[in-house]
C-alpha cells in the first residue's frame, strides 16, 4: 500500500515511474482482472496517465458476487454484533482522517475537482462512516399490541448481497453513501466505481481491509458498466442494487433487476430550479447562484442549473452574475488558487460543448463563457469556461436536458405561480432552491416544488443526517439519514403467542 501511495505522489510531481496496477478486492484478496486487461486512468487536467487499473469483466463480477453471497450465508458477518460492525466503521473513519490529504490529492488528480472540494469530500466521507457506525447500535424496530393475546414485533434485517454502482463526479463520497449504510445494516456488498475514477475507491478498500472487515463482506470490482455493472444488475444472486448515475442507465438497471425482482434504489439526474424573488438578499442570492452551478465544474446531480429570476431584478442580476462568473479562476485542481477544475474526460467535454452549440442554435443568448479554454497550460486538459445563457424558452433542450457541466440557463418569471410552473416543468425532480425575504412565501413555494432536496436562502449544503433523493425521473428511494439505512434492510414481523394453546380451527 505504501508503495502505491508514493507512486501517486511521485507521478503527480512529474516522476517517470509508471504507477502500479490498481487491483480489485474480491473475497479478501487483491486480484487482477481475469482477462489480464488494464485501463489507463487519466488526470483530467492534462489527460496524462496517473494509474493503470484492472479492467474487470463479467467473470470478475460473478466472482465478487459469489464471494459476497458466501460471506452473507456462510460467514460470520450476519452474526457479528452491531457494536462490532460499528467499531469497524469507526475504524475506517479514523484511518481516513489520518490519510486525509493523500485521499484529497488523489481525488483531485483523478476527477480534476479543486483540492478544496476534494478535502471537503474526504471530511464528509469520514463523517458518513461515523454517522452509520453510530446508527448500528441505536434502537430499531417496533412492537404492537394486537387484538389476540399476542405480541407483534417488527425487526429490521439485512437484505443480503447488495450491488452498488456509482458515477465519477464524487467517487469517494458516493462510495461512502453506499458502503457505510449497507455494511452498518449487516449486508455484504459488491461495489463498482466508475471506470474513469477507481483511484480513491481502491484506497478506501485498502482501509476496509486494514480496519478488519472479514473477507468477502466488502468486494470491489473495477470495469465498465455494460459488462460489470450489467452483470451486477441482472444477477440472480444479488438481492439489492443501489445505483447512482444517469437516468438512461438507471432505466436499464431497473429493467435488468426484474430477473429476480431485486430491490432497487436509484439516484439519477436532475435539472434543478433555483428561484430568486425580487426581495431576496442580493449578495446571498448571487453567491449561491454561482455556487449552485459552478461548484465541482457543474458536474453535480443536484446543481442549480436553471436560475429562475423575477423580472424586476433579472437584468441587473444577470449583469452582476456574468461579471463574477467570468472572474472564477479555472485551472488545475491541484493549484490551491483554483476555484473550478477541468471536466472529467475529453468525451464529456465534447458533450458539454455540444450543448452550448445547441443553445446558440436554439436562439438563447450567451452572456458569459461558451468556449473551451485551450491556451497553454490548459491545452491538454478538459477546461470549459463558466457559461450562462439568457433569453431562453421552457421548451429549449438546454432548459430541459441535463448538461452536467458549468452551464447555467436563466428563465424569467412575473409572479409566484409562474415561478412554480417553470420550476416544475421538467422530467426531473431532484433538487431546488428559493431565495426570498418573505418566510411564508419561501415555504409556500418549496412545498409546491416537486423535488426531494430543497433549500431556502441557500443552495447545495448536504447532510449525512437528512434523506437524499429525487421525485419523478430523478430516482427511486433515498440515501443518507435513517431513510438511507432502512433502504438496506428487510422488514420482518414476528408474532408471539402469549397464550400457548391450540387454535381449535379444525375440529377433527
Ligand atoms: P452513468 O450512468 O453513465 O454511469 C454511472 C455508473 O453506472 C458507472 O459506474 C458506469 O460504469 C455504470 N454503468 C453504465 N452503464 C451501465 C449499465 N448498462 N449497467 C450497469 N451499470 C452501468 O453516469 P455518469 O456519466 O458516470 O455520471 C453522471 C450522471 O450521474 C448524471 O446524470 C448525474 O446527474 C448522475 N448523478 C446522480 C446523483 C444523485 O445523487 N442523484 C449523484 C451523482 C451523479
Amino acid at each position: 500500500m505504501a508503495e502505491r501511495e508514493f507512486q501517486f505522489r511521485n507521478f503527480a510531481q512529474g516522476g517517470e515511474r509508471v504507477p502500479k496496477e490498481l487491483q480489485m478486492f474480491i473475497g479478501g484478496q487483491w486480484v487482477k482482472a481475469a482477462s489480464g486487461a488494464v485501463r489507463d486512468i487519466l488526470n483530467p487536467a492534462d489527460n496524462g496517465t496517473i494509474a493503470l487499473a484492472a479492467e474487470g469483466g463479467e467473470r470478475d463480477a460473478q466472482k465478487a458476487i459469489a464471494a459476497a453471497k458466501e460471506a452473507f450465508y456462510e460467514g460470520p458477518w450476519v452474526e457479528t454484533p452491531p457494536a462490532e460492525r460499528a467499531r469497524l466503521l469507526f475504524a475506517v473513519a479514523d484511518l481516513l482522517a489520518e490519510r486525509g490529504s493523500d485521499f484529497a490529492g488523489s481525488e483531485t488528480l483523478n476527477t480534476g475537482k479543486p483540492l478544496r472540494e476534494a478535502v471537503y469530500d474526504v471530511n464528509d466521507t469520514a463523517a458518513c462512516f461515523r454517522y452509520y457506525a453510530g446508527i448500528c447500535t441505536k434502537p430499531h424496530g417496533q412492537t404492537y399490541d394486537v387484538s389476540d393475546p399476542m405480541q407483534t414485533m417488527v425487526v429490521r434485517e439485512p437484505i443480503g448481497v447488495c450491488g452498488q454502482i456509482v458515477p465519477w463526479n464524487y467517487p469517494l463520497l458516493m462510495a461512502a453513501w453506499k458502503l457505510a449504510p449497507a455494511l452498518a445494516a449487516g449486508n455484504t456488498v459488491v461495489f463498482k466505481p466508475s471506470e474513469l475514477t477507481p483511484v480513491t475507491a481502491v484506497m478506501l478498500f485498502e482501509l476496509l481491509e486494514k480496519a478488519g472487515f472479514p473477507g468477502g463482506v466488502a468486494n470491489l470490482v473495477l470495469g465498465p458498466g455494460n459488462t460489470v455493472g450489467q452483470a451486477i444488475a441482472s444477477s440472480l444472486d444479488v438481492d439489492k442494487v443501489a445505483f447512482t448515475g444517469g437516468t438512461k442507465t438507471g432505466r436499464s438497471i431497473l429493467e435488468a433487476s426484474v430477473s429476480n425482482i431485486k430491490q432497487v434504489s436509484l439516484e439519477l439526474g436532475g435539472k434543478s430550479p433555483n428561484i430568486v424573488f425580487d426581495d431576496a438578499d442580493w449578495e446571498t442570492a448571487i453567491d449561491y447562484a454561482l455556487f449552485g452551478i459552478f461548484a465541482n465544474q457543474g458536474e453535480v446531480c443536484s446543481a442549480g442549473s436553471r436560475l429562475i429570476l423575477h423580472e424586476k431584478i433579472h437584468d441587473h442580476f444577470i449583469e452582476e452574475l456574468a461579471r463574477r462568473a467570468s472572474k472564477i479562476r479555472v485551472g488545475n485542481g491541484m493549484d490551491p488558487e483554483t476555484e473550478m477544475g477541468p471536466l472529467i474526460s475529453r468525451e464529456h467535454t465534447e458533450k458539454v460543448l455540444h450543448y452550448i452549440e445547441i443553445g446558440r442554435q436554439e436562439g438563447a443568448r450567451l452572456i458569459c463563457g461558451g468556449h473551451r479554454i485551450s491556451a497553454p497550460p490548459y491545452d491538454q486538459g478538459n477546461f470549459v469556461e463558466p457559461t450562462i445563457f439568457i433569453d431562453t424558452t421552457p421548451e429549449m433542450r438546454i432548459v430541459q436536458e441535463e448538461i452536467f457541466g458549468p452551464v447555467l440557463v436563466v428563465q424569467k418569471f412575473k409572479d409566484e405561480d409562474e415561478a412554480v410552473r417553470l420550476a416544475n416543468n421538467s422530467i426531473y425532480g431532484l433538487a431546488g432552491g428559493v431565495f426570498t425575504g418573505d418566510g411564508a412565501r419561501a415555504l409556500r413555494v418549496i412545498r409546491r416544488l416537486r423535488a426531494g432536496i430543497t433549500w431556502i436562502n441557500c443552495y447545495n449544503p448536504t447532510y449525512n443526517e437528512a434523506p437524499w433523493g429525487g421525485y419523478k425521473q430523478s430516482g427511486l428511494g433515498r440515501e443518507l439519514g435513517t431513510f438511507g439505512y432502512e433502504e438496506y434492510t428487510e422488514v420482518k414481523q414476528i408474532n408471539i403467542n402469549l397464550s400457548v394453546a391450540p387454535s381449535g380451527w379444525f375440529k377433527g
